[in-house]
């Protein structure tokens, strides 16, 4: 399987060469060449390999089917350690549990963090130390964080040879519960910066540090982002797990609705549809940062600025541009390199929007793809939060509280619907109290992690202060 760009980029590349790689050089998205197609008897069989021999083995098939320069029983050996019941909580994986009528809430959210990063991030961990090891190389990831992913990625890079982790995250922003998650870390290769500054402060002290490229390669820096072909792919597969629990036999079709920020998560589904997963609809579900659902709706894909960007109760949803759409276009625009470089490479940077509203593509967005999107407020989140526990005794957090809601709208008969849950309540304990006045149960691995000792820097947003850290870290 060779990797192209979504701006054109050719030159051919294999699965490792872009797994330590970022964005393409062109500024482009990696995506395989081809969408490798499951026929029936194929589904088949892999529905047999999940109920029989477990998630681990499922991911190997399908990855298998997109990266051909590891040694096959080296991939199943690092689908085996990833993907273990001690670290997502159960044998499953990604249970499946009813919530009504025809909905279903597949957890993707028992892993390290409570959070769905983590489905990802912890496969990218085994990946990154096998690779680094084969190499001889040595990688410091260098991130910003304002919760899920920076606890995702040093849970996934803890203790991993090869491997340092530099986070920094806005000091004293993040809930209490998502600082004693990562601050409680005591590995010697996780390094947690408290930056003195907003969010916003930490991702330019990190920008700045990755546009000095002579640091950047004498350092050997890099980076976690959702833009990583490897996390989309791990992300494939729970798509097909959710799939084969929900159905009995290949010939039904089931629906998936998304809590969607940066359109990683959906990203994968639309994947597991092209390879052939009978899917009926994708379906995007935004918090008031409604970027994608406004693209779905009208075909004006226009990226927000910082002050129309909203701090809301499912803050991990809180994006004013979606970074990897530009892969769902690209396949949209009928794989068009130049058209899509036009739009996201020209367009956004120039005017800050693009219309597709009047393309003869754009109605295939719904037509041949699949997609329809929904949003949700506050105030539809709490009330559906307070009524899944009124009605059902469930409780879900803020993100799959928003997909919950759009789902509802986009429920058709004899289609299960399944709501991806991205995140436990526990993480956004607050809002879950204001909907339903109950404290949120903890699972036992944290109670009282906030008193736990921790392990932080505090710092100042400067960039110079982080480069000396890291170069006084790697002598
Ligand atoms: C990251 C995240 C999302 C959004 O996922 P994308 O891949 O960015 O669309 C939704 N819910 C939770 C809890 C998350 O951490």
């Amino acid at each position: 399987m060779k990797y192209i760009s979504t701006r054109g980029d050719k030159s051919p590349k294999r699965f490792c060469d872009i797994l330590l790689e970022g964005l393409a050089p062109d500024g482009g998205l990696y995506l395989p060449e081809h969408y490798p197609k499951v026929d029936d008897a194929t589904l088949a069989r892999w529905r047999t390999v999940y109920h029989q021999q477990g998630y681990a083995e499922l991911a190997f098939e399908v990855l298998s089917l997109y990266i051909d320069d590891i040694p096959a029983t080296d991939l199943r050996a690092l689908c085996a350690k990833t993907y273990t019941a001690e670290v997502f909580g159960t044998g499953e994986i990604v249970p499946l549990r009813h919530l009504e009528n025809n909905i279903w809430l597949e957890a993707l959210s028992n892993g390290p963090t409570l959070a769905f990063k983590d489905m990802a991030m912890q496969l990218l961990g085994n990946l990154f130390e096998y690779e680094l090891a084969r190499r001889g190389e040595s990688l410091n990831i260098l991130g910003a964080t304002s919760g899920d992913t920076g606890s995702a990625a040093e849970y996934a890079m803890r203790g991993k040879k090869g491997v340092r982790v530099f986070m920094t995250s806005p000091a004293g922003r993040m809930s209490p519960f998502q600082q004693a998650q990562m601050f409680s870390l005591m590995d010697d290769n996780i390094y947690n910066i408290a930056v003195d500054g907003v969010f916003d402060d930490c991702q330019d002290m990190v920008k700045a540090v990755s546009n000095d490229l002579d640091f950047k390669r004498k350092y050997k820096i890099g980076t976690v982002n959702s833009i990583n072909w490897a996390r989309l792919l791990a992300q494939v597969v729970y798509y097909f797990a959710g799939y084969f629990q929900a159905t009995q036999h290949n010939t039904e079709k089931v629906s998936f609705t998304v809590p969607s920020g940066n359109f990683g998560n959906i990203c994968a589904g639309h994947v597991a549809r092209m390879m052939g997963l009978p899917v009926a609809r994708l379906i995007v579900a935004t918090n008031e940062n409604d970027v994608l659902d406004e693209f779905f709706k009208t075909g004006v894909y226009r990226v927000r600025g910082s002050a129309d960007t909203h701090e809301t109760s499912s803050p991990s949803m809180d994006i004013s541009k979606a970074s990897n759409f530009e892969r769902f276009v690209f396949d949209l625009l009928g794989r068009d390199a130049p058209l899509t470089k036009s739009y996201f490479g020209d367009a956004l940077a120039r005017v800050g929007h693009f219309d597709l509203s009047t393309h003869p593509m754009f109605s295939q967005a719904s037509t041949k793809y699949g997609f329809s999107s929904g949003k949700s407020t506050h105030a539809d989140r709490l009330a559906t939060i307070k009524d899944s526990w009124e009605r059902h005794g469930m409780m879900i957090d803020t993100h799959t509280a928003d997909a919950v809601k759009v789902a509802r709208e986009h429920l058709r008969d004899g289609v299960p619907m399944i709501v991806l849950e991205t995140a436990l309540p526990i993480k956004f304990a607050a809002t879950i109290v204001e909907a339903t006045g109950k404290e949120p149960d903890r699972p036992a691995k944290f109670v009282d992690i906030e008193a736990l000792p921790k392990r932080v820097i505090s710092m100042a947003a400067d960039t110079q202060a982080i480069k000396t850290f890291i170069a006084d870290r790697c002598a």
